[in-house]
């Protein structure tokens, strides 16, 4: 872990100083030392997105209901305090809604805080039109300069894998990517709305039934992925439609 200035008065080189808020005490990045500073930058350099950027582990709140929810938090914190002595990374996996990008953007905001792990976010959707767009005379960045931070970051959080069409270029963009990481042994975290095996039921190919990560990201590059990740599987309701609903019976009472 990244040391501050041993001499700051304020931290003594933790980096962290105690401050007195509104009649409570919260530790902060020290503001004298430069640390502040540069936990903004490795934030900002994240690019979460905004409707993330509040999430963490204590904003995570596990439905009794579903004991999946409360192993992913767990299973999530173990990853971040273990990190970087982990062998593999996680692929959250689980329908609409669970928490999967929550606890995501969770492990990468306490390895960015907590550990000064350069860590960044990317949309699958999103990456997939900024690199197309990246091609044209217009393009405001060149291919390298959307990916090289994909290829370099201490932590990659890849969200809604198998959400862009799969086109063999793209399945060959992700293996270029996951490729590099795993050579050189950068972990990932990979989130995916889409079911990991099929859920059979005896229905001829691809007939009746949603498509599986397998079948979306083609055999190699699923077992290469098999190999990065540790699976979290999730399940639960969705909980933007338990908010939402929560909201409309409010308005009723
Ligand atoms: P997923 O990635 O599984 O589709 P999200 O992580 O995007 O789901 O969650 C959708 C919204 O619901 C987000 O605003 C997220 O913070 C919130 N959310 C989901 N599950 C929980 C939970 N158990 N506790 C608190 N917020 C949750």
């Amino acid at each position: 872990m990244r040391k501050w200035d041993p001499e700051c008065p304020d931290c003594r080189g933790s980096g962290w100083s105690l401050v007195s808020r509104g009649g409570t005490e919260a530790v902060v990045p020290c503001p004298s030392c430069g640390a502040e500073d540069r936990l903004g930058q490795l934030l900002r350099r994240a690019s979460i997105p905004n409707r993330y950027r509040s999430k963490d582990f204590r904003s995570y709140h596990p439905d009794p209901k579903f004991s999946s929810q409360l192993e992913a938090l767990s299973g999530s914190i173990r990853f971040a305090e273990t990190f970087p002595q982990v062998h593999r990374g996680l692929l959250f996996s689980g329908p609409c809604g669970v928490g999967k990008t929550h606890l995501a953007v969770a492990v990468l905001k306490n390895l960015v805080l907590e550990k000064q792990v350069s860590a960044r976010f990317v949309d699958e959707t999103e990456l997939l039109r900024r690199l197309q767009y990246s091609y044209g005379p217009d393009s405001p960045e060149t291919e390298r300069e959307v990916l090289w931070p994909l290829y370099s970051a201490g932590l990659l959080v890849w969200d809604d894998l198998g959400a862009g069409r799969p086109t063999e270029w793209v399945a060959e963009t992700i293996r270029t990517i996951l490729n590099y990481r795993y050579t050189r042994q950068k972990q990932i975290v990979l989130t995916t709305n889409l079911p990991l095996k099929s859920a059979g039921g005896g229905y001829s190919e691809n007939l009746g039934r949603e498509q599986n990560l397998a079948e979306r990201i083609g055999a190699p590059l699923y077992s290469r992925i098999m190999e990065m990740c540790q699976v979290v599987e999730m399940d639960g309701r969705d909980f933007r439609r338990q908010v939402y609903k929560a909201s409309l019976d409010a308005q009723q009472v």
